[in-house]
């Protein structure tokens, strides 16, 4: 789902041109700004310059300034998905994909209530994900993935918060942001399907893991997480 976007085209939709260079440092090169970046200008195809070196940029919504050049290097060397995160405050610009592989997410509906949501039913979440070979965006492409623990079931109250996370976790899932490839920091296994910092509860009536119920502070924790992937009700405006 990469974008054939130009990379000059997307950084210059979302940042722009600082005329009098502030007095900082590049937050990617930690230079003064008022030096040129250290990356090299990639030549355009009619072999022009399009983002010199000492161009400084400013993201237009949150307002920091660094080396264009400097963003332009760290995006290419990202999944290039057509999005820009600012490194200073994490603003996301555009839509933020990740690399989650093939597989399937399911829901269910379950009468029983969790443990802290009495009033309510369950929504039940299965995500089945098989092994496959790793892409050019994970960490060893060509290399074969494991995956543990599928299908992993995941657990929500039934009420208006738990299915606002639920579709949001749509979302996510379609972003390829639930799960990533990489190594487990429970098992220290690499080249295996790990979650991917949007915490999901596994466990519905026992809680031995910690990843199960009750825990008040779990549904407004996760929607922080799904905001800091650039998740949240703003998808859903048209
Ligand atoms: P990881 O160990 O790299 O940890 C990544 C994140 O997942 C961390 O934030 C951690 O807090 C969270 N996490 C760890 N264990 C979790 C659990 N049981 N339920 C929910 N979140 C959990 O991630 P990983 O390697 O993907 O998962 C950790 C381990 O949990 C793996 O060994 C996996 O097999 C196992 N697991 C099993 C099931 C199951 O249904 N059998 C479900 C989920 C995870
Ligand atoms: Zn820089
Ligand atoms: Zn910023």
């Amino acid at each position: 789902r990469a974008s054939a976007q130009r990379p000059e085209e997307v950084i210059q939709r979302y940042m722009e041109i600082v005329a009098g260079v502030p007095d900082e440092d590049c937050i990617i090169c930690m230079d003064q700004l008022s030096n040129p970046s250290g990356y090299e200008t990639p030549s355009t195809e009619e072999g022009g310059q399009s983002i010199l070196p000492v161009t400084v940029g400013k993201f237009i919504k949150c307002g920091h300034t660094l080396h264009m050049l400097c963003m332009l290097a760290m995006y290419n060397n990202g999944t290039k998905d057509g999005s820009l995160q600012c490194p200073s405050c994490k603003t996301i610009y555009g839509e933020k994909t990740g690399t989650q592989p093939k597989g399937k997410m399911e829901i269910y509906s379950i009468a029983q209530s969790l443990p802290g949501h009495p009033d309510c039913g369950t929504i039940q979440i299965i995500y089945s994900i098989p092994p496959g070979i790793q892409g050019p965006e994970h960490p060893n492409p060509g290399q074969p993935y494991t995956c543990r623990g599928f299908p992993r079931f995941c657990f929500l109250p039934d009420n208006d918060k738990g299915r606002k996370v639920l579709e949001l976790l749509k979302v996510a899932w379609m972003r390829r942001l639930i799960f990533t490839v990489g190594t487990s920091s429970t098992t220290g296994e690499p080249d295996t399907v790990v979650w991917n910092g949007i915490h999901h509860k596994t466990e519905m009536m026992s809680n031995l893991s910690g990843h199960g119920y009750p825990d008040p502070n779990y549904l407004d924790n996760v929607l922080s997480e799904l905001a800091s992937q650039g998740v949240t009700e703003d998808c859903f405006k048209p």
